[in-house]
């Protein structure tokens, strides 16, 4: 089975480097050409947040659009949903050649729009071809089962194809969080509709034109550019039978009850706040490494970030060297960052708050990321309070940012209630040297998510990825089986070829 050969149209990025460079217009891609939006006329535009400067625009879509997307893949799903698994899956063996062969250039258009660091953009793409290459080996896993249930009766059970399915994600991860959903449903034999998130569209575009170089026949993949709008339009139309959804759990709630009361199948996962608690006997470098890395990682923009540490009994020494590693970050070298300058707006309010209701800043990333600011961008500096209670803001709610909120509680059942009171259930962590403690607390604590030793505690494929609570609306995980699960239907098939005349109504 092969498609035609695509000629890209896009031309490549051209950075090399932190310096600001503008890129193409985002548009929609739609049976595998690019189109200008129907009826919308409104435009966006893309900010380098390093800069704080126009790198490129985006087209917004609406309902017209979408509907278009869903017609390109609705008429390719039904050759594409025929081809052998395997060959689905080629296409994505040639997908993760491409990704490697492009793999610097794909990295620095995600810096550039996304403002994670370089470093951070390659881990990024990185880790999309793992999940590329986790939809490579799903022929081999998705071999049904089948056994004789009866004399001459056998049972079989087939993974089919949902038709039209479509995805909606976030700014943080441009790249990787669309490669958590494609690899399975594309290899599941659907076409997809994908809206990725209007504040970062560039790095997808260059993904469906490797998409197509890769072998995938025209409209199985479309992409539709856009906001809410878009979004509520996916959730209403009645040819899409799957969506999956990544963003804030506000978000996420609502996208979940639109789609689901639309009788649509969805798994929708929403924000987080999570803990990491730290005993006295944790490994002092391990655990200032590992937590700083936790809470500034991304500028603090990752659903499985460090938010707030629990530190329990006398712990002093290892939120010295927390402070003093976390002090040796280089705004702008280290540290890409924050998304928008309302998001560092948000960031500087939630330090202020916590500050003014008694807690005390001992790293404080708003000097910082003042000097930053002043060249343009949107920049916060790695910032500890300490002396947060559970009620404070910062201790409870999102902040989204390179903050870490310190809480310090006698004993592991008071830094368990207050992790447990947080409606959220994405990750937890807990350090220590004792396997019998890590494992009583990670038995009691809620969470989809656990870590010994490590600050963030991200299942690596084949493990699905997924939270609980309020941060995750719907059943299972994204990646992983249950992803493939998720974007397939099971039919089973029961047949007797022997026909038995001595056999009851049962068999
Ligand atoms: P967001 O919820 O603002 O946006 C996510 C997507 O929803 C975007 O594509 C956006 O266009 C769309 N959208 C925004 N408002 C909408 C509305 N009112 N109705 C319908 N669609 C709407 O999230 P964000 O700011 O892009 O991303 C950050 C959030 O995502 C954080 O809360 C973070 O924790 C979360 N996140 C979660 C995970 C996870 O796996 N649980 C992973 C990454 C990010």
């Amino acid at each position: 089975m092969t498609a035609t050969p695509f000629a890209p149209a896009i031309k490549p990025f051209s950075a090399s480097s932190d310096d600001f460079v503008t890129y193409t217009t985002a548009r929609h891609w739609i049976g595998g050409h690019w189109r200008d939006p129907i009826s919308n006329t409104a435009v966006q535009d893309v900010i380098n947040p390093r800069f704080g400067k126009v790198i490129a625009q985006v087209k917004m879509g609406a309902a017209d659009d979408v509907d278009a997307a869903v017609q390109a893949g609705a008429a390719a799903a039904r050759d594409w949903g025929q081809w052998p698994i395997r060959d689905r899956a080629h296409v994505l063996y040639r997908l993760r050649e491409l990704m490697l062969k492009n793999l610097d250039e794909l990295a620095w258009l995600l810096s550039h729009e996304n403002g994670k660091v370089f470093g951070e953009a390659k881990a990024e793409v990185e880790k999309g071809i793992e999940c590329v290459e986790y939809g490579c080996s799903l022929p081999n896993l998705a071999a049904g089962n089948q056994l004789e249930v009866s004399r001459g009766v056998a049972c079989e059970l087939a993974y089919v194809p949902l038709g039209v399915v479509a995805g909606v994600t976030p700014f943080n991860f441009p790249m990787m969080v669309p490669l958590w959903m494609l690899p399975q449903a594309l290899v599941g034999g659907n076409s997809f509709v994908l809206k990725p998130s209007e504040r970062v569209p560039l790095s997808t575009l260059r993904l469906a034109e490797l998409l197509a170089q890769a072998g995938l026949p025209a409209g199985v993949f479309n992409m539709v550019q856009g906001g809410r709008e878009v979004v509520e339009a996916l959730c209403d139309h009645p040819d899409i039978k799957a969506l999956g959804f990544v963003g804030s759990t506000k978000v996420a709630k609502a996208v979940y009850g639109r789609a689901s009361a639309n009788g649509m199948r969805a798994l929708c996962l929403g924000g987080a706040k999570n803990h990491l608690i730290v005993v006295p006997d944790a490994d002092l470098q391990v655990t200032a490494e590992n937590i700083v890395a936790s809470f500034t990682g991304c500028a603090g923009q990752r659903c499985m970030a460090a938010s707030v540490l629990l530190a329990v009994g006398d712990v002093d020494h290892i939120l010295a060297a927390v402070r003093d590693r976390a002090a040796k970050i280089t705004v702008g070298k280290d540290l890409g960052p924050v998304t928008t300058a309302a998001a560092r707006e948000r960031i500087n309010r939630y330090i202020d708050q916590a500050e003014k209701a008694g807690a005390k800043v001992t790293l404080d990333g708003r000097t910082s990321g003042a000097g930053a600011n002043d060249a343009g961008g949107y920049w916060v500096g790695p910032t500890i309070i300490e002396g947060v209670t559970p009620e404070m803001a910062a201790a409870r709610e999102e902040i989204f940012g390179p903050v870490l909120s310190v809480i310090r509680v006698p004993n592991l059942d008071k830094a368990i209630e207050i992790e447990n009171a947080s409606p959220y259930g994405n990750a937890s962590s807990i350090y220590t040297s004792s396997g019998d403690l890590a494992r009583r607390v990670i038995d009691r604590v809620e969470a989809g998510m656990c870590g010994v030793n490590i600050g963030v505690p991200v299942p690596r494929e084949p493990f699905g990825f997924g939270g609980w609570n309020d941060s995750c609306f719907g059943h299972g995980n994204i990646t992983g089986w249950d992803g493939y699960r998720f974007w397939t239907r099971q039919r089973k098939l029961t047949s007797k070829w022997a026909l038995q005349r001595d056999q009851n109504w049962m068999s």
